[in-house]
């Protein structure tokens, strides 16, 4: 999972403020990646970049970016998923040919056919200087413009007959910003235009809200759009069956984000009460595991009228645990993540709300803490069905065997979390949470993969 923004300022404004407008969309999007970010912007004549290890606000201080002034810029938030945490894995990638044009890229998403397309660019003598998806796709077009004489639009088109997977993508040149997703609109991605007038692509709509604009639109699937001092051109290429990630709406993205036709937050509620009307216990208080269900937490008490209490404290300074690529950083940002409220739980049977369980760490930290506090009872609901499959479209579950899913059953997985009951989603209720359900990617539910290799 991570997180783009792609901000075009058009000739006539002359502020060179896209940095700034860019640096901004990437701090609101610093939730779907934390490892690196990186920008790239081109001033016209010149085209600048700079990435590193690290969050936006430490890499992009005033001094960095009032070197980075310029007109046409995209940024990207990295959580690894295809090739490793390190500098040259991280976006954008930039290409500059001395003759033709350059060019920026920077996406979201995990490309499946990776190695195949990798293998056959190379054998027609591409260099590749990471092991990164963004650079597989700005090599696909770079080769396409430069030894295959195609336009940018031809090489985009015929990138996405060939390249499976998924790909949210910002493309700058030195003149124009190109947006585009995969045919299947996996991940999400808006565009709007700000009060100033710039054109502004993310991968969620908290972003652009930042920026001033409240009407945008979805990229739509398998679409590209071109903006160039000219304006705006939309080109449409194959569609395929909509297929966008139900999880996002489950754990990635931020509440006050809308995408996919849906208000995040809306989705979260409908889910918490949809959990309400299958659950027969009977609890003193309802209350979340912080952030992602807190929606959830919200949906089920009004459901139930049953009070919501915020009982667990996170600290909102640790990171998310989920999307922390190793499981020893990840177990130690468990233990500095969250704290009980003092003489809070003693003597009371709580329903305790959480987004899913991947692989477990998490929750048994947390119900321990819970315990240790005094409660009576802990009834674990869980916001979606097991997870038990890996997902291959940008999500970090690499292999069945970390799943907890895939090693216990039900009540095992009750037992090493140490509930006194526990309810997942059924994924045919889950469908109920979302206006378009055939429009949505269920795989790491029931391992029916929409895109294969
Ligand atoms: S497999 Fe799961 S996480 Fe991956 S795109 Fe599908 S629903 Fe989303």
């Amino acid at each position: 999972m991570c997180g783009i923004i792609g901000v075009f300022e058009p000739k006539k404004t002359n502020e060179f403020i896209a940095q700034e407008l860019t640096m901004l969309g990437m701090f609101a999007e610093q939730h779907r990646g934390q490892e690196s970010c990186g920008m790239a912007v081109s001033e016209g004549s010149v085209f600048r970049h700079k990435k590193e290890m690290g969050l936006v606000k430490q890499v992009f201080t005033p001094e960095v970016l009032s070197a980075l002034k310029g007109r046409i810029a995209i940024g990207h938030v990295r959580y690894p998923t295809c090739g490793s945490a390190t500098y040259y894995n991280s976006q954008p990638h930039v290409v500059e040919t001395l003759a033709g044009p350059s060019f920026a890229l920077a996406s979201n998403g995990d490309i499946v056919n990776y190695h195949q397309i990798r293998k056959e660019l190379e054998t027609e003598g591409v260099y590749f200087a990471s092991e990164n998806d963004g650079e597989l796709l700005i090599k696909f077009i770079v080769y396409h413009v430069d030894k295959k004489g195609f336009t940018i639009t031809e090489a985009v088109k015929h990138l996405m007959t060939k390249v499976k997977g998924a790909y949210s993508t910002v493309l700058a040149t030195r003149e124009e910003l190109y947006m585009f997703r995969d045919p299947h609109a996996i991940r999400p991605m808006v565009w709007g235009k700000t009060p100033g007038g710039s054109y502004v692509a993310a991968s969620e709509s908290c972003a652009l809200n930042i920026l001033g604009i409240r009407d945008f639109n979805e990229v739509g699937a398998g679409e590209i759009i071109i903006v160039s001092d000219e304006g705006i051109s939309r080109t449409n290429t194959t569609v395929k069956k909509l297929r966008h990630c139900i999880f996002e709406h489950i754990y990635f993205s931020r509440p006050d984000s809308y995408h996919f036709g849906e208000n995040v937050y809306q989705v979260r509620e409908n889910i918490g009460a949809i959990l309400a009307d299958i659950d027969k216990v009977k609890a003193d208080i309802v209350l979340p595991v912080p952030d992602s269900a807190n929606f959830m937490a919200l949906g089920y008490s009004r459901r139930k009228k049953i009070p919501f209490e915020m009982g667990l404290i996170r600290n909102h300074y640790v990171g998310r645990t989920f999307i922390k690529p190793e499981q020893t950083i990840r177990d130690e940002g468990v233990q500095h993540k969250y704290n009980t409220l003092p003489n809070f739980f003693e003597g009371k049977k709580i329903i305790l709300v959480d987004d899913s369980i991947v692989r477990g760490t998490t929750i048994r930290k947390i119900i321990k803490l819970i315990q240790k506090a005094g409660v009576k009872e802990i009834h674990l609901r869980i916001g979606s069905p097991q997870v038990k499959y890996s997902c291959y479209y940008g999500i970090d579950t690499p292999t069945k065997e970390e799943l907890i899913a895939n090693k216990k059953d039900i009540n095992e997985i009750k037992d090493h979390v140490d509930a006194d009951s526990i309810i997942h989603l059924p994924t045919e209720t889950l469908r109920n949470a979302v206006s378009n359900p055939d429009n949505y990617c269920y795989a790491c539910f029931d391992g029916n993969y929409p895109v294969k290799k």
